[in-house]
C-alpha cells in the first residue's frame, strides 16, 4: 500500500478542509445547542460534489476513489459529526447501495437527486424490537397485485425527518431470519408513512434522527431494490462500506481532539508553567496521537482494499471497532487536558466526546464487530 496521497487526493482533502472551515466549523456549536443542523448545508455538500463521491459521473456522481471518500469524511467528522452523518448515510448507505443493486430505472430516478443534494436518503433497517439482530426484523411488505403494502416501524433513522427517500427493509415472506427480507426504495412522502423526531440524544444532537411508522404504505413492485429475499444482503453490503465511513469520521473526531489538546496545552499555564511542559499532560497527548495514526491507517487500508477490488468486510469491522473506541478515548483524554473548561460547550472537546460515543453503537456495536471478526478467524458464527 502506498501511503502517499496522490495530488488529486491531496486536492480533495484540501477542498474538504476549506469547506469545513468555512461552512461547518463556525456553526457546529450553535447547531448542537439548537439540536438542528441548518438544512442549507445539504445543497452546499451537493454543490461541492461530496454527496456524489465514488458514484459514477453518468448518474450525477463526482467519481473519486474510496480513499478520497475517506479523506472527505474525515474532514467532515473533524468539523461536525452531525454533518458527516448526513453524507455517510445519504451517500454511503443509500446512494452507493442504489448504485450497486439498483435497476437502470432506479439509478436514473434516485442517484442524480441524491448526488446533487436535491434529495436526502435515509437507511431504514433498525426497528424498536430488532437492533443488532436486524435479520429478524418484523416490518412486513405484502404483495397486492402490482404493488407491495408495507406495515411496521423503524427506529433511530439518521436523516429520517429530512429524507426524500427511504431505503427500507421489510419481510416479504414467512421464512424466519434474514432470508425473508427484501429492500425497497420508498418515497418519504408516501401516504401512511409518519416520521417522528428523536430528541434528547447524548450526541449528534444536530442530526435529524427519526422514528418511522408505516401503516399501509403502498409502493409499486418496481420499488424493490435487488432480488426478492436478498434484502439482508443488500443491507449488509451497504453497512460493510458504511463501517469504513464511520471509521473515517472517527479519525476526524480523534484528530480534532488532538489539535484541540495540543493547542490548549500550549496556552494554559498552571504552577507558573505551560501545562504542555508536564509529563502527565504529554502522556495524554501522545496517547491521542498514537490512536489517531492507528485508526487512520486501519481506515485507509479498507479504502485501499475496496479500490483494488479485494475483500474488505473484516478489515472494515476492524477499522470501525478500533476507530470508534479510539475516538471515545481521544476525546476523553482531550477533555482531561482541558480540565474543567472541557466540561462546558464553549470549548470543543465535550461535544467531541458526546458525538464519538454513538460510533461504538451504530452500524453494528463494538460487540457485533468482534463477533464478525471472530467469525472470519474461526469459521464459527457466535451470533
Ligand atoms: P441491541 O441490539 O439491543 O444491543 C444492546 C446491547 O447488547 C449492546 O451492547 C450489544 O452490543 C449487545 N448485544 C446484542 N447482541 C449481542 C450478541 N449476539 N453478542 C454480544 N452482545 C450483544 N439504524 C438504522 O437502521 N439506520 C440509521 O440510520 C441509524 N442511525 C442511528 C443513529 C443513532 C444516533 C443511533 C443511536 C442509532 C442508529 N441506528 C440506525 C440504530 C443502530 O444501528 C442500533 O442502535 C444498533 O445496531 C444497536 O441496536 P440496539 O440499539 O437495538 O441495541
Amino acid at each position: 500500500m502506498n501511503l502517499e496521497l496522490s495530488e488529486e487526493q491531496e486536492a480533495v482533502r484540501r477542498l474538504a478542509a476549506d469547506f469545513v472551515a468555512r461552512e461547518v466549523a463556525p456553526y457546529a456549536t450553535a447547531w448542537d445547542r439548537a439540536e438542528e443542523v441548518d438544512r442549507g448545508i445539504v445543497k452546499k455538500l451537493g454543490d461541492v460534489g461530496f454527496l456524489g463521491l465514488t458514484v459514477p459521473e453518468e448518474y450525477g456522481g463526482s467519481g473519486g476513489d474510496h480513499l478520497a471518500y475517506c479523506l472527505v469524511t474525515e474532514e467532515l467528522g473533524r468539523g461536525d459529526s452531525s454533518v458527516r452523518g448526513i453524507v455517510s448515510v445519504s451517500l454511503g448507505l443509500v446512494a452507493k447501495t442504489v448504485a450497486a443493486w439498483g435497476s437502470e430505472e432506479q439509478k436514473r430516478e434516485w442517484l442524480p437527486r441524491l448526488c446533487s443534494g436535491e434529495a436526502v436518503g435515509c437507511f431504514g433497517l433498525t426497528e424498536p424490537g430488532t437492533g443488532s439482530d436486524a435479520g429478524n426484523l418484523a416490518t412486513r411488505a405484502v404483495r397486492d397485485g402490482d404493488a407491495y403494502v408495507i406495515d411496521g416501524a423503524k427506529m433511530f433513522i439518521t436523516n429520517g425527518t429530512w429524507a426524500e427517500g427511504v431505503l427500507l427493509f421489510a419481510r416479504t415472506n414467512d421464512t424466519p431470519g434474514p432470508k425473508g427480507v427484501s429492500a425497497f426504495l420508498v418515497p418519504a412522502d408516501a401516504p401512511g408513512l409518519t416520521r417522528r423526531p428523536v430528541h434528547g440524544k447524548l450526541g449528534l444532537r444536530g442530526q435529524a434522527t427519526a422514528e418511522l411508522v408505516l401503516e399501509g404504505v403502498r409502493v409499486p413492485a418496481s420499488a424493490m431494490l435487488g432480488p426478492e429475499g436478498k434484502g439482508f444482503s443488500v443491507a449488509m453490503s451497504g453497512l460493510a462500506k458504511g463501517r469504513m465511513s464511520v471509521a473515517a469520521g472517527c479519525v476526524g473526531i480523534a484528530q480534532a481532539a488532538l489539535d484541540a489538546a495540543v493547542r490548549y496545552a500550549g496556552e494554559r499555564e498552571q504552577f507558573g508553567k505551560s501545562i504542555a511542559s508536564y509529563q502527565l499532560v504529554q502522556e495524554l497527548i501522545s496517547d491521542i496521537a498514537v490512536d489517531v495514526d492507528a485508526a487512520r491507517l486501519l481506515t485507509w487500508r479498507v479504502a485501499d482494499l475496496i479500490d483494488r477490488g479485494q475483500d474488505f468486510a473484516t478489515a472494515a469491522s476492524k477499522a470501525k471497532l478500533y476507530a470508534s473506541e479510539a475516538a471515545v478515548r481521544c476525546a476523553n483524554n482531550a477533555l482531561q487536558v482541558f480540565g474543567g473548561y472541557g466540561y462546558i460547550d464553549e470549548y470543543p472537546v465535550g461535544k467531541l466526546l458526546r458525538d464519538a460515543r454513538v460510533m461504538t453503537l451504530y452500524e453494528g456495536t463494538s460487540q457485533i464487530q468482534k463477533l464478525i471478526i471472530g467469525r472470519a478467524l474461526t469459521g464459527v458464527s457466535a451470533f
